[in-house]
């Protein structure tokens, strides 16, 4: 065997590439549709997942896996919901501040796929390195609350670049704040042209009907390829 047919694995990304890859395959066996939920702390990403499990009808049954650093608090949020909720904690493995594909394969596989169509792997709430780490989702999603202002995707790009949809959630709070969201917007289309971005408020439930007819879209798509 010559050295250059053996794959070498440099760094800690290219491993978790490889771990990501094969949670992909494991999910698309089972067919599941995998949603990479991420957003700052306070962002709101628990409260969406609140109204879209309300929300997304009987026909799509979802599970969840809840990243965080410490705490089971957006777990038991979920509970009344009756849907599986798989728990990762990253304290015990050093605290990291994003999930990495390892700790979603040992919670997938934890998980009895056949009863779900729908995955929402909640990561840990930060703006930087979740963006960074391929957990083998088929799509990124922010959450991103008017609160954090116009400028952050300039100041974050690769968060904004990666994802395939942007909410832009709390729009119930503009009339409070000097934030144009025209402008926000704009500044998103700057850095991801291609991204889907929708407007909503997850606690008055303006726009959630957009984003719902776009997630089951995404998931017709999936399984029909
Ligand atoms: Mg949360
Ligand atoms: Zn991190």
């Amino acid at each position: 065997m010559t050295r250059d047919k053996i794959e070498i694995i440099t760094d800690v990304l290219d491993a978790n590439r490889v771990v990501a890859e094969e949670n992909r395959r494991i999910l698309k066996q089972a067919g599941v549709f995998a949603i990479n939920l991420m957003g700052s702390p306070g962002s709101g990403k628990t409260r969406v997942l609140e109204r879209t499990l309300e929300n997304i009808g009987n026909k799509i049954r979802a599970g969840i896996i809840q990243g965080d650093i410490t705490t089971t608090l957006d777990s038991e949020r979920l509970m009344k919901f009756e849907v599986p909720v798989v728990q990762i904690n990253t304290e015990p493995f050093g605290g990291d501040c994003h999930l990495g594909a390892n700790l979603v394969q040992r919670a997938v596989k934890s998980m009895d796929l056949s009863q779900i169509g729908l995955l929402f792997i909640e990561n840990v709430g930060n703006l930087v390195c979740p963006a960074e780490f391929d957990i083998g989702e088929n799509l990124k999603m922010l959450v991103f609350s008017v609160t954090e202002g116009e400028e952050k995707p300039l100041k974050y790009p690769l968060m904004f670049r990666e994802c395939g949809v942007v909410l832009i959630n709390k729009i119930d709070l503009l009339k409070h704040l000097n934030v144009k969201i025209d402008h926000l917007t704009q500044n998103i289309r700057r850095i991801n042209p291609g991204a889907e971005v929708l407007r909503l408020s997850a606690e008055t439930g303006e726009g959630v009907d957009e984003w719902i007819s776009f997630l089951k879209d995404r998931i017709n798509l999936y399984r029909a390829s």
